[in-house]
C-alpha cells in the first residue's frame, strides 16, 4: 500500500494541471488593488473568499468581517479579529487551503499570533509583478487556467496564454444592464438589440474563449424551457423601461434569453459551463433549488443533445445524482472545480466513484474557483492528494490496477480538458 501511494502520489504531483474555472483578475488589475474585488492589501486578502464564508458560518459579525478585510485596519492587529475563530475553521477545506498555501508560497507552517508581522512581509515580497506565472505554472504546477471575469462579461487578457476568458452570459440571461455586459454606446431598445448584443459578445469572444460560463443558479432553478421571442418580446421592453414585471414572466424572458444564448455557444462549437450545487456565499441558499439541479440538468442535455454542457462543483451536496446524470447523457461532462475545498472526502468519492461508473473522458478534476491568486496553490494541493488518494484506495481495493490508475492521471488532470476545450 506505501509503495502503491507513493508512485501514485509522484506521478499526481509531477503532472499539471489545465485548470477550468478561476475568478481571477489581470495581474495588474490586483497590483493596482481595483475595488471592490480587492478591499485590502494585506495577508487577510487571502482569507477573503471562501476562507471567509467558513468565518462567517462560525459566528463572525459583519462589523468584524469588515474590518479584516479593511484596508484601514493595521495588517499587524487582524490576527485578533480572526484568532476567536481559528480553531473553529482552521481544520476545513479552506482552512487546509490557507495553511498550505502560506506554507509553499511563504514557508510559514502555521499561523499564530506570533507570527503575523512575518506573514505579512512575505505576503508583500511574493505580491509582486510577475507573480501569477510563478504561482500558477511553476508553484501550482497549471498549464494555463480558464478564468470566469468578475469584471466583464468577457475580455482578452493580459496574458492570453496563461489565462483564457469564458464568455460569462449571467448578465446577458437576465438583462443586466450594466457595464458587465453592455459596451459602452450600445443601444438597447427591444428584444431584437438584446440578440444583436448577445451576438456582438460572440462575435468579438466567441473565437478566443475556451468555454461560455453560466451563473444562474444563484437565481433560480435550471428549469430552462425553450421560449419564442414573441412570447417575451412585451416583457423584455417593461423590464428594460424598470417596469414591474411578475417572477412567471421574469422567468420566461430567461428561459429564452438562456436558450438564445445556448444555441449561439452551441453553434460556435463551445461548451456550457453551469454552476450546479452549493453556493458560494452566506445565509442565502435556496437548498430545495439546489436539490432540483441534478433532474433539470438532464432535461437541458435531453432539449439540447448537440450541447456540450459541462456541470460544475459535482453539484455538491447532490453529487450520486451527477454521476447518474453522467453515465447516461453523452453530452454531460461533469467539472470538479471547487468541490476539493467545499468538501474534499466528498470530492475523492466522487472521483473514485466517477472512475468506476462513467466514461473517464468526461470529467475535469481542478478548477480553483478563486479569486486570489495565492490560494490556488493551496488549492491545486488539496485536489492533487485528493486524486492521488482516490486512484490509490482503487488500487488497494482491487478495483483497478496501479497500470490502470496510473494511465488515467494524464487524462483527469488536463488531457480530457485539452479535447474539449480546443481553444
Ligand atoms: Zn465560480
Amino acid at each position: 500500500m506505501e509503495n502503491i501511494k507513493d508512485i501514485i502520489g509522484q506521478k499526481v504531483f509531477e503532472t499539471p494541471f489545465i485548470d477550468t474555472h478561476e475568478h481571477l483578475i489581470d495581474e495588474p488589475e490586483r497590483l493596482d488593488c481595483l475595488e471592490p474585488l480587492i478591499p485590502c492589501d494585506d495577508w487577510a486578502l487571502l482569507l477573503n473568499h471562501y476562507f471567509g464564508f467558513d468565518l462567517v458560518a462560525a459566528g463572525m459579525l459583519k462589523e468584524q468581517a469588515d474590518r479584516l478585510f479593511s484596508n484601514r485596519v493595521n495588517p499587524i492587529d487582524k490576527w485578533g479579529i480572526v484568532e476567536k475563530y481559528w480553531p473553529y475553521v482552521n481544520n476545513t477545506a479552506s482552512g487546509i487551503v490557507f495553511r498550505h498555501t502560506i506554507k509553499a508560497l511563504y514557508g510559514i507552517g502555521d499561523i499564530s499570533g506570533d507570527n503575523i508581522a512575518e506573514l505579512q512581509s512575505r505576503y508583500e515580497q511574493t505580491r509582486k509583478k510577475g507573480f501569477y506565472q510563478s504561482i500558477i505554472r511553476d508553484t501550482a504546477n497549471i498549464r494555463h487556467c480558464h478564468v470566469h471575469s468578475p469584471i466583464v462579461a468577457c475580455k482578452q487578457s493580459e496574458s492570453p496564454g496563461l489565462l483564457l476568458q469564458d464568455l460569462a452570459l449571467n448578465g446577458l440571461i437576465r438583462v443586466a444592464i450594466n457595464p458587465y455586459s453592455v459596451p459602452e454606446n450600445f443601444q438597447v431598445n427591444c428584444l431584437s438589440d438584446w440578440h444583436a448584443l448577445i451576438d456582438w459578445w460572440f462575435m468579438e469572444y466567441g473565437r478566443i474563449a475556451p468555454a461560455v460560463k453560466i451563473g444562474n443558479a444563484y437565481f433560480r432553478k435550471l428549469d430552462f424551457e425553450r421560449t419564442e421571442a414573441g412570447e417575451v418580446e412585451k416583457i423584455f421592453t417593461q423590464k428594460i423601461k424598470s417596469q414591474a414585471i411578475d417572477p412567471a414572466e421574469e422567468k420566461k424572458l430567461q428561459d429564452h434569453l438562456f436558450w438564445y444564448s445556448v444555441d449561439k455557444a452551441t453553434g460556435y462549437g463551445l461548451p456550457v459551463k453551469l454552476h450546479t450545487g452549493q453556493w458560494a456565499m452566506n445565509n442565502a441558499m435556496n437548498m430545495h433549488w439546489v436539490k432540483d439541479n441534478p433532474a433539470d440538468c438532464a432535461s437541458l442535455c435531453r432539449k439540447a443533445p448537440d450541447t456540450t454542457f459541462v456541470f460544475f462543483h459535482i453539484g455538491y451536496p447532490h453529487y450520486e445524482e451527477m454521476l447518474s446524470l453522467s453515465k447516461s447523457y453523452a453530452n454531460a461532462y461533469m467539472d470538479m472545480c471547487w468541490s476539493w475545498s467545499i468538501n474534499p472526502l466528498a470530492a475523492k468519492d466522487f472521483l473514485k466513484k466517477f472512475i468506476l461508473t462513467v466514461p473517464n473522458n468526461k470529467i475535469f478534476t481542478f478548477g480553483g474557483d478563486e479569486k486570489i491568486v495565492e490560494n490556488i496553490t493551496g488549492h491545486a494541493f488539496v485536489a492533487r492528494k485528493g486524486i492521488a488518494l482516490a486512484l490509490t484506495e482503487l488500487v488497494s481495493e482491487n478495483w483497478i490496477t496501479i497500470t490502470d490508475a496510473l494511465d488515467l492521471v494524464d487524462d483527469l488532470m488536463y488531457k480530457n480538458a485539452e479535447k474539449i476545450f480546443v481553444r
